[in-house]
């Protein structure tokens, strides 16, 4: 049967992604070594760093005086390295879910952190939209995904200090106005490649203002001054990452890349209105474009387990909302197809003509 996978990450990634790095894996440019087993200072591999950050630069037109780095430790490390770097007295934080609660608990570590608006007594359903900057922040940190709760700031804001954004689950899904942010950075397991790196573009002169000493591999001017090869980076998920920006620019790029994923949520939210059985869970004009959260209807709460059961039958993977939530999340990255969720609607269709 086949299988059509909806997980939340890491995540469903091209078909073409996947084999041309299966194959390089296998043999790394006809050099009858493994991608895994070559050293990430042989010549061969420069080239797939320098193409991948090109790629970056050009598929989001990221301006002059920004660089473009490749780390580890996941997104969960920039909860660390950003204030580590960025804050020298303050920070602003907008709590909008799990993920931004997480990033202001590490900058707690470093100084005051100011939560300038939360949605969490609303279990996170929706951005909260008035609240205002304190002029002496050194920067607003946002989530413009919310993975979990399934809504999404599809605007680049415009604030009075920096601004610095988590993109974990929705960079490379819009074009970006990159010169509004002094940093953004994203696990790659989503959008961008599989598991494994972290993708961090930062404006070069917002660097070294911070009053501390910083351990070199948490500084991100030792990384920037080394284009992410101070120390061995990885390899394997960084070349997925080189054939995942070059798919999307084939495709058409981020333009591309935004219109597939209004497309999606059309078809996948318009059922979940139109069906008696299911409700969304996040405010309308809030609505993550990535991850399609909702649950069953009041009078039919009780059909939870059956639906789950009823749509793995019928060859959908990962549509169980996150533990923290409940209910059903589709996730819908670049790499989900217009057909996979005419699949998942057919499935709610069926099951709402089943009972
Ligand atoms: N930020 C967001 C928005 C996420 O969705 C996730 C993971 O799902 C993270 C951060 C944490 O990422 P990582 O597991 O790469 O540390």
């Amino acid at each position: 049967m086949k299988k059509y996978n909806f997980n939340a990450g890491p995540s469903m990634l091209p078909r073409e992604v996947i084999e041309k790095t299966a194959q390089q894996c296998l043999d790394f440019n006809g050099s009858g070594l493994s991608l895994m087993e070559i050293s990430h200072r042989a010549k061969d591999f420069q080239p797939v760093v320098d193409e991948a950050v090109a790629l970056v630069k050009e598929l989001l037109n990221v301006p002059e005086g920004y660089s473009v780095i490749f780390l580890g430790g996941g997104a969960s490390l920039e909860f660390c390295m950003i204030p580590y770097n960025f804050l020298i007295k303050k920070a602003a934080y907008l709590n909008t879910g799990v993920w931004a609660k997480k990033a202001m608990k590490e900058a707690k570590l470093f100084g005051e952190v100011v939560e300038v608006a939360s949605s969490a007594d609303a279990n996170y359903t929706f951005i909260p939209k008035d609240w205002t900057v304190p002029a002496d922040a050194d920067y607003l940190h946002i989530t413009t995904n919310n993975t979990i709760y399934g809504t999404e700031i599809r605007k680049d804001l415009d604030v009075p200090v920096r601004l610095i954004a988590d993109m974990s689950s929705d960079i490379f899904s819009r074009p970006v106005d990159v010169a509004k942010y002094d940093a953004i950075y994203a696990g790659a397991q989503k959008n961008l490649a599989m598991a494994g790196v972290t993708i961090v573009i930062v404006k070069d002169d917002a660097l070294g203002k911070a009053p501390r000493e910083i351990p070199t591999m948490l500084d991100y001017r030792t990384h920037v001054d080394k284009g992410s090869m101070f120390n061995t980076p990885p390899v394997v998920p960084i070349y997925s990452a080189l054939e995942n920006l070059r798919w999307i620019k084939a495709q058409g790029g981020v333009e591309a890349m935004d219109k597939l994923a209004q497309q999606r949520a059309e078809i996948v939210y318009g059922e979940i209105d139109r069906n008696k059985m299911f409700v969304g869970t996040a405010k309308a004009e809030d609505r993550s474009l990535m991850n399609i959260c909702f649950v069953m209807a009041d009078e039919y709460k009780e059909l939870e387990k059956d639906f789950l059961d009823f749509a793995v039958s019928k060859g959908m993977v990962g549509v169980k909302g996150h533990r923290s939530v409940g209910g059903f999340r589709a996730s819908c990255y670049n790499a989900q197809t217009i057909e996979g969720c005419n699949a998942l609607v057919a499935c709610m269709k069926e099951f709402e003509a089943n009972h």
